[in-house]
Parts: C-alpha cells; sequence; structure tokens
C-alpha cells in the first residue's frame, strides 16, 4: 500500500527520486526552501539571458534514458541533445590552444600532436577505461551497499586489482604519459568529482572513457530542461511540490519519524528521503540521538571544492571561444593546494568558462554570449564582500589574457556566486559546491549511507551517497534509494 512520504530538498536528487517513489504508488510531498526547484542546478534569468547556475556537462547520457525509459520516456520526449563537437577547448599557457575534437581520429591527432605515439598511448589508455567503465555500470554504481562485505563481493575482489582502485590517478597516467598537457586532459575531470589527481584512485580514469569515448552532449534550451523534465514526471504522477518550504526539523516516536516540520507547517510521514546536504540533515534537522555521524566524522571528511562563479552577459560575440573552455596553468599543483592543503584565493588559477550561447541561441539575446566562469576554490575560504569584487576583478583579467579577447567593456550583466551563497542557499556544508570529495575511503561503501542507523524510515539520497556527485550520479542514487525502500520500509 502506498506511503506518506515526505521528500527533502528538491534538486536533480530529490525530484529524481520523489517522481519514482510516487510511480511506485506511494503519496508523494517534496518541501524545497529556495522559490526555484532544482538546486545547485537552478536556473537564473535576467535580461533576456537563462544561465544555469549549476551543471553545464551533460554527460554518460545512457543514464538518463534508462531513468526516462524508467517511466517508458525517453529524453527527446524532453528536450533535443545535441553531440558538441569539439568536445571542448583547452587553453595552456602561452596562448597554445588544443581543440578536442568528437570524432575518434581527431581525438587521436590531437595526442599525436602532444606526444610521441599519443594516438597509440590514448588506445591503450581508452581501452582499460572503457574496461572499468563497464565494470563499474553492472557491478558497482546502481548497488547499495549498506556494509562492506556486500562492497567486497565476488566480482569486486576478483577484477578488483584490474580496476585500480590503490594507485592514485596522477601516477597511473604518467605510466602512459609524459608530456604535462595530455597528462592534465585525462586528470582534469577529477574537479568535477570534487578531488585532486594526486589523492584519486586511478578507478576514476574512467572519466576518460566518459567525455572521449562517449562524448560531449548539451541538452537545447539548456541543464534546465532536465529539472523542467523532471518537475514534469513529478507533476504526472501526482507529486505535490513545495517551493519556498525550508524543512527545520521532524517529530519522532519510537526512533521513528512521525512528521516533518517546515517554517510554515508541518506534514505526517511514514518516510523521508533527505536529499538536502547530508551534514546538513544530520547536524541540524536531526536531534542529536537520532544523528549517525558524530561531528568528529564531518569534521575529518575532505570535503569537494567550492567554487568561485561568474554569471555573465556580455554584449558582443566572442571569436576565440567554443562552448565548453579549460585553462591549465602550468604549474597546476599549486592551485590543488590552496583548495586541498592551504586554502587561499588562488593566483594563476585553472578555471573553466562556458558559453552554452555557441550552440544555443535561446540563452542569450542575439549578438550577444552567456558567460558561465568557474574557479574551484577551498570550501570554507572566508569570502566578504570586498573580496569577492577584488577577485572577480582579478579573474576577469586573468580570464582576457589567456583567451587573448578583451569583453570587460562589454559585460551588461554580472554575477558573483561563492562559498557563502552555497552555505546560506543550499545549506551546504562549508560552503562546498560539490559536497563530499570521491577519495578512496569516501567512495562507495565509505560514503555516507542511504539509510539512516538511528532512524529506520529516514532514507538519503544526493551527490553526498553513493555513486556520488554529478548529475547521473544522482539519477542512479534515486533509483538505489527507490529500490532500498521497496525492500525495507
Ligand atoms: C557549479 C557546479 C557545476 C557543476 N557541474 C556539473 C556538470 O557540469 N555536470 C554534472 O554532471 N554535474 C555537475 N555538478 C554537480 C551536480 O550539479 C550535483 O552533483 C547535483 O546537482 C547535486 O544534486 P542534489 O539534488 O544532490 O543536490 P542539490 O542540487 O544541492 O539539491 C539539494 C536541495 O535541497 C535543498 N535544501 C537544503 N536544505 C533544505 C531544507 N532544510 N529544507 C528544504 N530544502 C532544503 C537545497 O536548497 C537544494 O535545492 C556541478 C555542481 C556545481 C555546484
Amino acid at each position: 500500500m502506498g506511503k506518506k512520504i515526505v521528500v527533502v530538498g528538491g534538486g536533480y536528487a530529490g525530484l529524481s527520486v520523489a517522481a519514482l517513489l510516487a510511480k511506485e504508488g506511494h503519496e508523494v510531498t517534496l518541501c524545497e526552501k529556495n522559490p526555484d526547484l532544482g538546486g545547485r542546478a537552478r536556473v537564473w534569468k535576467t535580461k533576456g539571458y537563462v544561465f544555469d547556475m549549476g551543471p553545464s556537462w551533460y554527460l554518460m547520457p545512457e543514464v538518463f534514458e534508462r531513468y526516462f525509459g524508467l517511466f517508458g520516456k525517453k529524453t527527446r520526449d524532453f528536450y533535443e541533445l545535441k553531440a558538441l563537437d569539439p568536445l571542448y577547448r583547452i587553453f595552456f599557457h602561452k596562448k597554445e590552444i588544443v581543440d578536442i575534437p568528437a570524432s575518434r581520429e581527431g581525438i587521436l591527432k590531437a595526442f599525436a600532436s602532444l606526444e610521441k605515439n599519443g594516438d597509440k598511448k590514448l588506445i591503450a589508455y581508452l581501452k582499460q577505461a572503457r574496461y572499468k567503465y563497464d565494470i563499474a555500470m553492472k557491478e558497482f554504481l546502481y548497488k547499495e551497499y549498506s556494509h562492506l562485505f556486500s562492497f567486497l563481493n565476488w566480482k569486486m575482489i576478483t577484477q578488483g586489482t584490474q580496476l585500480h582502485v590503490f594507485a592514485t590517478l596522477d601516477r597511473f597516467v604518467r605510466k602512459y604519459f609524459h608530456d604535462h598537457r595530455a597528462r592534465k586532459i585525462l586528470e582534469y575531470a577529477m574537479v568535477f568529482l570534487g578531488n585532486s589527481p594526486k589523492n584519486s584512485p586511478a578507478l576514476y580514469s574512467i572519466m576518460s572513457h566518459v567525455d572521449l569515448n562517449l562524448g560531449v552532449w548539451y541538452p537545447m534550451g539548456g541543464m534546465g530542461m532536465l529539472v523542467e523534465a523532471l518537475t514534469q514526471l513529478c507533476k504526472q504522477y501526482g507529486v505535490t511540490l513545495l517551493t519556498g518550504e525550508e524543512v527545520i526539523g521532524f517529530e519522532y516516536q519510537n526512533n521513528h519519524i512521525t512528521a516533518v516540520k517546515t517554517k510554515k507547517s508541518t506534514y505526517l510521514a511514514d518516510i523521508v528521503v533527505s536529499s538536502a546536504d547530508y551534514a546538513h540533515t544530520e547536524r541540524e534537522l536531526l536531534s542529536s540521538p537520532h544523528q549517525t555521524y558524530p561531528e568528529a566524522y564531518w569534521q575529518s571528511r575532505i570535503m569537494a571544492p567550492s567554487m568561485f562563479i561568474l554569471y555573465l552577459g556580455i554584449n558582443k560575440r566572442l571569436k576565440n571561444l567554443a562552448h565548453h573552455n579549460l585553462y591549465f596553468s602550468l604549474d597546476w599543483d599549486q592551485h590543488f593546494d590552496t583548495i586541498f592543503k592551504t586554502p587561499a584565493w588562488p593566483q594563476d588559477p585553472c578555471f573553466y568558462l562556458s558559453c552554452p550561447s555557441k550552440t544555443d541561441p535561446s540563452v542569450a539575446p542575439k549578438d550577444k554570449e552567456n558567460l558561465f566562469l568557474l574557479i574551484p576554490i577551498a570550501p570554507g575560504l572566508e569570502d566578504p564582500e570586498d573580496m569577492r569584487h577584488q577577485y572577480a576583478d582579478y579573474a576577469l583579467k586573468h580570464v582576457e589574457h589567456v583567451i587573448g579577447e578583451s569583453f570587460q567593456e562589454a559585460i551588461e550583466v554580472k554575477r558573483v556566486f561563492t562559498v557563502s551563497d552555497y552555505a546560506n542557499d543550499y545549506h551546504a556544508f562549508k560552503g562546498t559546491a560539490l559536497g563530499m570529495a570521491h577519495t578512496l575511503n569516501q567512495t562507495a561503501v565509505f560514503r555516507p549511507a542511504h539509510r539512516s542507523k538511528k532512524v529506520p524510515n529516514l532514507y538519503y539520497t544526493g551527490h553526498y551517497t553513493h555513486p556520488g556527485v554529478g548529475v547521473p550520479m544522482v539519477l542512479i542514487a534515486a533509483e538505489i534509494v527507490t529500490h532500498l525502500i521497496k525492500e525495507t520500509a
């Protein structure tokens, strides 16, 4: 029989789990604190510009097809997907530019130009990445790990050595490539998983299969189209979607939650699924006897970076940019150190610059560009008003210098979004943008559990939980949690 389920948080994770649970016949209410749905993937519209506030890389399209397939739908029922070519453009120091084309031949040619036999080395590298990806998809990503032994199953033990779980990604890549540019192209995606390549398991070389073999895609209209698609599904299956509805605590009976308290009301619940930041739910929404993880646990976690973001509306076209642009500084360790070792505002930072108006005329007015600048910075960094402005000025000059094109005089929309905004808008622990880093001991069974150990009718989904950070990952988590509720509630 259907149960009353309250979902906390309306990002991709909350929306995707709410739709699945409603389809299972439950009576689902979703409470989102902000006025808009989408969470970190909210859309900001102003003066004819449409800014995706968070994710902009649409990767692993098969995961999205699988998710919508659960409803008998396809992604094309909701949005049109475009394959990007080039996949992305990289700016190295001294204004060297390398495009990574979409075709296999083009990618091999690009690597051959970076180092002797770079093409042959890449073929070998991508072969092992594909192998790991296939195992991850079959054995690993869609599984629920309630204890260590469910993780260490026979396949994981026998195939584990070939997954290179214990080597670091940086060392592993060095076995194949000498050239720092080639290595950076194969390692940069770790920042998307909130970690430095020097501290990430080589298992994550699968990320190169994800971008170089599976391609980089773009939903026309922007990543907000996915928020709309999930919202439509929720509505179709009768989910009650409440915005501006901040959850402030729970009522309990015999260690079970009986109701969810918001700033405006109280909702009876047989089951609660929290997709809000895990640390926020545990530390601030649950009373202390009901918390699974003590404060020392959170203080000892390696949190993923926060971000310094600029949303920019540019009143002219820019000629030097592709859709996705990356800058890798010569000594990128310096930048990683300011994130993970000695927190500081980075100088000569690596950055990601998205210009979706190159592909999609609907995200900027005619003859103008929509720019999104992202610089990873340390979680918890102080960001007083004067520092935000100062760093924005520095970052803009830096970007102009790197891309070899000026645009500051044409800026007509500018918004800074950084550490304290993540903390205020999403209740993000230490203002992290991405949640918990994907280190070895924060992967799979070592991520916070999908089900509370203290409150049996409380479940968790979203980027803190397995499989982790990223849009495809939270869609997978929605499936895992729906299955878990079916098995255990
Ligand atoms: C800048 C940036 C760029 C990214 N780029 C990419 C990318 O290109 N590709 C990719 O795949 N992934 C990317 N990611 C990661 C991806 O966006 C996230 O992993 C994913 O969106 C997380 O979704 P979520 O629902 O778990 O969390 P969230 O989106 O944070 O949703 C949680 C929701 O809970 C709400 N909430 C919190 N507390 C309460 C409360 N007390 N009551 C009610 N509601 C509450 C929050 O307001 C929020 O809406 C990026 C992330 C960021 C920040």
